[in-house]
Parts: C-alpha cells; structure tokens; sequence
C-alpha cells in the first residue's frame, strides 16, 4: 500500500478548503479496490458533520443555459468571497448537439481562482442518472466549500435523484420551452425551491414563460407549505438577475435553519441514498431483509456520526447475512 496520510489528517486539510486536498480525497473516495475501502470510509466519517457548504442543485433542460448561469454565479459568490466547489454531471454517452462538459463549462478567468474547484462526473446512463460516486464525492466538497453546485443535464432521472442531495434546488427554465406542460405532467414543479427563467434579452417571450410558471405553481402542491418558490427571470449570458438569485438562495437558506427543513431534508436524503444504494446491490428482496432495528430509517437514525458509505455497508453486510440464511 502507498503511504496514506491519516484520513482524520487529511479530511482536516479538506476542512480547511485546501484544493490539493480535496482532490486527493476525491480520488480515494473512487478507487475500487477493496483494501481501499475502509480508507474511503474512514475519510467519509470523518468528513461527516462537518463544514456548512449550501448543497445547490441546478437543473434544467440541455441548453437551457446552466454553464453560463453557473460561470456567472460563480463570478458574483468570489466577489462576495465565498468558496465554490461545482460538481457537474456528464451524460456518460457522447450526445449530438451537444458538447461534453469539458468543453461546455468554460469558467471565467475571472471564477478561476484558488477559491474555485470544478469537478465533473459521467452520469450513469443517458437519462442522466446520477453515479454512485455522486453523493460521496458532494460530501466531501460540502466540508470544503461554502456553496456546492451540484449541475446535472436533462430532465427525468438525474431531477429525482438529486433532491436527495442537496438543500435547496434551482430550476433553470428557457423562455417559451414548450417543455413546461410536460414538467407539470411530470410534477417536477414540485421540486424546486427557486425558479430562474433564463434569456430575458430575447424580450417578451422571458415574462410570459414565468407568467406560466406562477401559474403552474398555483395549482400543484407544494412541498414545504411555509415556503413560496420564487419565479425569477435574468440573462446569465449579460449577467442580469444573478445578484437577486444568489438573495433568493440565501433566504431559502436561511429559511431552512429557521424551520428546520434543512435538517429533515438531510435525514431524509441520508435515507433515501442509503435506500436506493441497497435497492440497485440487492434488489427489492434485499430491502425487505431489514427490518425491526435494521429498518433502514431506523438504522441511519441512530447513526448520525456515520458517513452515507458507511451505513450501506453495514447494512449490505446484514443483507448479505439474511440473505445467506433464508434466501430466496
Ligand atoms: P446548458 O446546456 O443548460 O448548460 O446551456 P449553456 O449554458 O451551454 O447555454 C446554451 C446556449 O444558450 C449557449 O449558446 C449560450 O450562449 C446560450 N445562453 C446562455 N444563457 C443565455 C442568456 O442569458 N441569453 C441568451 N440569449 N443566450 C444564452
């Protein structure tokens, strides 16, 4: 084994913002090998809990202007001295019409600082589902930075899977996208806690897509009842409205401290990853393994000190127990 630094060590210096550090645990969080894995793990914990990094998610359809709000955001948190850690899912495929993010984020020079840390990650499959590697990867850059984007490509899967994921999620929306209709169907609406309808230069078209909006938003549920989703509207491309959506971010911020949200939602989506993650190794049969102390809401509960990674390990084990002794 190469010579490793104390995960408590290391996860110190990622707490402390340094890059070079985020970079090697981000690395030791991907290797597979499995005499790695109690090291992936032993960082993880000791990551968890700390650091108060806002987990953003931006999401929104494939050109519908997410780099370039992002390259704008990015601008205006450095100039209000805040850290930025970016995480950008890649669909996995090549797609036509379409660069990968290497070439589609293009970061200022201005955003390109020591303050600034981009990592991409190919997606799982084509609808843009999140890899596994995700979660981790986003908890080891919440210790590090004080904002988190988290941008996946496309509609569908990569939405649902990343409301587990972070606190407060921002629709990018193009105006007059025909796509709105199919978003209500989807009840995507319901998701996001703050709207952005992009391209305002093009005029008109801008103020009747968020007119939609409002109007789609009164008639679906909302998903915390104390809190109204904002419908901005701004050009990322002339830098227009970006001040007033970094406000909008840090209200909805704030709102989760004071209500308390913030805290269910990340209980909810330490369940939920763990969930899926014993779903997609052992299926639906695995799932019903656990029960009584090991039902998995109960489980995670009672382990706030444990990383994500380690509780699906544990409980991979138990599964793996139940299964060898009454399987299917
Ligand atoms: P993404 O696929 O959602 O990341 O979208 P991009 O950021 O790559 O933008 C897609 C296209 O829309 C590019 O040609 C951008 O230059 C353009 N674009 C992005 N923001 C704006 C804007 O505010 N106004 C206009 N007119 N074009 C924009």
């Amino acid at each position: 084994m190469p010579p490793s630094k104390s995960s408590a060590g290391l996860a110190d210096r990622v707490g402390a913002g340094d890059l070079g550090a985020v970079a090697e645990a981000l690395n030791q969080i991907d290797d597979n090998r499995p005499e790695y894995r109690e090291r992936a793990l032993a960082l993880l914990d000791a990551l968890e809990g700390r650091g108060a990094g806002a987990r953003i998610g931006v999401t929104g359809a494939p050109g519908s202007g997410k780099s370039t709000l992002l390259d704008a955001l990015v601008s205006e948190l450095r100039k209000r001295d805040r850290s930025v850690g970016i995480l950008a899912i890649d669909p996995s495929s090549q797609r036509t019409g379409g660069a990968l993010l290497g070439d589609r984020m293009r970061l200022s020079s201005a955003a390109r600082d020591a303050g600034v840390f981009l990592r991409s990650l190919a997606a799982r499959d084509q609808l843009g589902g999140l890899s596994e590697i995700t979660g981790p990867s986003l908890d080891v850059m919440q210790a590090a930075f004080d904002v988190i984007f988290v941008e996946t490509v496309g509609v569908g899967q990569s939405e649902a899977e990343v409301i587990d994921l972070v606190d407060t999620l921002v629709f990018v929306a193009q105006p007059a996208a025909g796509d709105l209709i199919q978003f209500m169907k989807a009840g995507i609406l319901e998701w996001p806690d703050i709207f952005f309808v992009n391209k305002s230069d093009l005029g008109d078209l801008a103020q009747r897509t968020v007119t939609e909006l409002l109007a789609g938003l009164e008639l679906g549920s909302r998903r915390d009842l104390e809190y109204r989703p904002p419908v901005l509207c701004g050009s990322a491309r002339d830098g227009l409205g970006i001040d007033a959506l970094i406000d909008a971010i840090d209200v909805h911020q704030a709102h989760l401290k004071t209500s308390g949200q913030g805290e269910i939602r990340r209980q909810s989506g330490r369940v939920a990853r763990v969930r899926n993650a014993i779903s997609t190794r052992y299926g639906r049969f695995g799932l019903e393994r656990l029960n009584g102390p090991l039902e998995i809401e109960t489980f995670v509960g009672a382990k706030p000190e444990c990383s994500v990674e380690r509780l699906v390990d544990d409980l991979g084990r138990e599964v793996e127990k139940a299964l060898g002794s009454g399987g299917p």
